[in-house]
């Protein structure tokens, strides 16, 4: 983390754990309470490196995933009748 400012907003960023959403080579995991840097204004998600390595990591272990969540995917376009 270089600064404690969005690169976008200049809004302040603060810690949380967060649920994330983590795209690796097509797949798509989502990883629970990961420790993200958090935009206060626009939202923003930013992982230190060695977090990142670790979501990495985590993806290239998914087939050890003992959980998983379904939810409904929808697209934003989808015809309303
Ligand atoms: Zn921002």
């Amino acid at each position: 983390m270089k600064s404690d400012r969005c690169e976008f907003c200049e809004g302040k960023m603060e810690q949380q754990y967060v649920l994330t959403r983590f795209r690796y080579y097509g797949q798509t995991i989502y990883i629970e309470n990961a420790p993200a840097w958090v935009c206060n204004k626009c939202g923003e998600q930013y992982f230190d490196a060695p977090v990142y390595k670790r979501l990495e990591r985590i993806a290239q272990q998914r087939d050890h995933i003992q959980n998983t969540i379904s939810f409904p995917l929808a697209e934003f376009d989808m015809v309303i009748t």
